[in-house]
């Protein structure tokens, strides 16, 4: 099959200082045939402050225009974006990504909502003393997966159990009281030809998607990418054949890759 990654971060995003190149010569003993870097562009930084609407482009483009065609055959690199928190101002946003290059984004929510207070979700989470509060969390950010949803500034949700990521695991928390409204969100991106990504994170959550995945292909959906989200070499395609074995177990028949923000559909 044809293998992507359409999840990793180069030093072109303040907490990674992978090159370009060290991240596609991973990739490519990974097995993967096709990569997209997509660096950050967050609105909001952890402790709420709002950071620029306008998104510097020079630096990504360069390192990719330098690299594009340095593994012909072997590797196909592509341009993106990862957006964390569009929802704040997608007039913004869609104006940053009118960039004829680009090929696909990731609407992230990294922050919570600004009447939350628009620190950042792995602060607050990780600062949660009690269940209520983690809950909560898991409510506001239902509430801005609701919003992003019906914008244009993404192809993909990112990571979507994004806050499970960080929540202490002694609250047990999951998305379940959340179902009824999670499920109108991925019926909702599915009907605008949009998708989901799966993140595998490294390798280290796997399995917490499960019933998302279930959820949404029961719902129809379709459009689906897959990304490790790494930050170093060491964590490109991480946990990828745990990841195809579940895509697969739930039905999903495609892994989606994008051409100017349109899904291409390759058979798993
Ligand atoms: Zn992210
Ligand atoms: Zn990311």
């Amino acid at each position: 099959m044809y293998l992507s990654d359409y999840h990793f971060h180069t030093h072109c995003s303040s907490d990674s200082t992978a090159t370009l190149s060290q991240q596609a010569k991973a990739a490519i003993s990974a097995g993967v045939r096709e990569i997209c870097v997509t660096d950050h562009w967050n609105l909001l930084d952890q402790q709420g402050k709002r950071l620029d609407t306008v998104y510097d482009w020079k630096r990504p483009l360069e390192q990719w225009r330098r690299l594009r065609h340095r593994w012909p055959g072997q590797l196909e690199v592509r341009l993106g974006v990862e957006v964390g928190n569009g929802v704040l101002n997608p007039a913004a946003v869609d104006a940053g990504l009118e960039l004829p290059e680009l090929d696909f984004v990731i609407g992230s929510l990294h922050s919570q909502s600004a009447a939350a207070g628009g620190r950042g979700i792995f602060t607050v989470a990780h600062a949660c003393t009690r269940r209520e509060e983690g809950a909560a969390v898991l409510e506001d950010y239902v509430g801005m997966l609701e919003e992003l949803v019906q914008g244009a500034g993404y192809d993909v949700l990112g990571h979507i159990i994004y806050p499970l990521r960080y929540l202490p695991p002694e609250f047990e928390l999951d998305l379940r009281p959340w179902w009824d409204r999670l499920a109108e969100v991925l019926r909702s991106a599915a009907a605008q030809g949009k998708g989901i990504e799966f993140n595998t994170t490294a390798g280290t959550t796997v399995e917490q998607w499960r019933d998302v995945l279930t959820l949404y292909r029961d719902l129809g959906g379709e459009v689906l990418t897959l990304g490790s989200d790494a930050h170093r070499p060491a964590h490109m395609a991480a946990a990828f054949p745990q990841a195809l074995e579940l895509i697969r177990a739930v039905g999903f028949r495609y892994l989606c890759v994008y051409r100017r923000r349109t899904p291409l559909f390759c058979k798993l």
